[in-house]
């Protein structure tokens, strides 16, 4: 259970923006709406404010933000000079808020995600939670795929020993000190969403029912779900090389096996010339050793990446009150 109680926060409410010129203004009016809400409830401060990151979008979305931004002091813009996906724009949005909020919601612009249950954070955070999930209860508008796919990888994620909060994606409570502390994560290949639990501090779940698209389309193809997945699994754990070890052994065990039986034939005058038997090891251990360099080298490749120590992202232009005045 969390210590104490805390006065009402300075909320930031993060959105990270990538082609979103279809539902930037209907996002923007809904949050904006639930921002003076929650500060006429006075269950925030009234200098609250919305932070828009915009992805390095090839649409209008940064004039969007940066009209929004000149008209209203609770409307933030940070623009990141070039698409760096999701995790790595969300960081940006989490770093350039934390310093200003006492805490940070991080939500989808296209707000698929309730964002009545930023209230029911809020009220989390107020008695005391550093950390609040936002867990899909219900997916049914998400696609069979979408819905299956997701799922999948949640089981498998805790099958290799990943601990993640099932169902939740970057919809979420940090509190200032749990993303300072998430920030001192300084990999590369950030997967956010099973760095939280290992930044640990008093955390709690509530639900929600997921909703569909606003407008648009979805900015995550397949081929960036199955990126994702990969740097999900291979920058939070190992297992993967400990079952090619397993299945080494295995095989290595079973060869030793078979050369009894082999001996044995041969021994008793039955040998058979059996090139199909021959090729076939050849292309099964082929296989295997390729499988297995594979995946080596993907731990590879981010031990190389991981060692330049490349910045995440770089900041082009961010519009806040006291930037913004001059
Ligand atoms: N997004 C981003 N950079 C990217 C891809 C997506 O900032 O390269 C943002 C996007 O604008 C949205 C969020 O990440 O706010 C989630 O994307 P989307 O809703 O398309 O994903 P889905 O819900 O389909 O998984
Ligand atoms: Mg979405």
């Amino acid at each position: 259970m969390p210590a104490s109680a805390r006065p009402a926060p300075r909320l930031a409410i993060v959105v990270p923006c990538y082609n979103e010129e279809e539902v930037f203004v209907y996002c923007h009016q809904e949050l904006g709406g639930l921002l003076r809400a929650m500060i006429q409830d006075q269950q925030i401060r009234s200098d609250s404010f919305l932070l828009f990151v915009d992805d390095g979008s090839r649409d209008t979305t940064w004039d969007l933000i940066r009209t929004t931004c000149d008209k209203e002091p609770s409307v933030q813009g940070l623009k990141l000079s070039r698409n760096e996906g999701h995790q790595s724009a969300l960081l940006a949005g989490l770093a350039a808020a934390a310093p200003q909020a006492d805490a940070v919601v991080s939500i989808d612009a296209d707000l698929q995600d309730d964002i009545n249950a930023i209230r029911r954070m809020v009220e989390a955070y107020s008695t005391g939670y550093d950390v609040v999930y936002g867990v899909r209860e219900s997916r049914q508008t998400d696609t069979w795929f979408k819905r299956t796919s997701a799922e999948g990888f949640y089981r498998l994620m805790a099958i290799m020993g990943v601990q993640q909060v099932f169902n939740h994606a970057d919809f979420r409570l940090l509190s200032q000190r749990a993303v300072e502390g998430l920030l001192l994560y300084t990999e590369r290949n950030a997967y956010i969403r099973g760095l939280v639990p290992l930044v640990g501090f008093p955390s709690t779940e509530i639900g929600y029912a997921r909703g569909i698209r606003t407008a648009g389309e979805s900015k995550y193809p397949l081929r960036k779900m199955l990126a994702l997945a990969v740097e999900g699994i291979t920058s939070m754990t190992i297992t993967p090389l400990r079952l090619i070890a397993t299945l080494g052994l295995c095989i290595c065990l079973f060869s030793i096996a078979a050369t009894f039986y082999v001996l044995v034939i041969k021994f008793s005058g039955n040998t058979v010339e059996g090139w199909p038997s021959i090729i076939l090891s050849i292309f099964f251990m082929g296989g295997v050793q390729m499988l297995s360099l594979g995946i080596i080298g993907e731990y590879v490749g981010k031990i190389y990446l991981e060692t330049k120590q490349r910045p995440r992202f770089h900041v082009e232009s961010f519009l806040k009150l006291s930037t913004k005045q001059k």
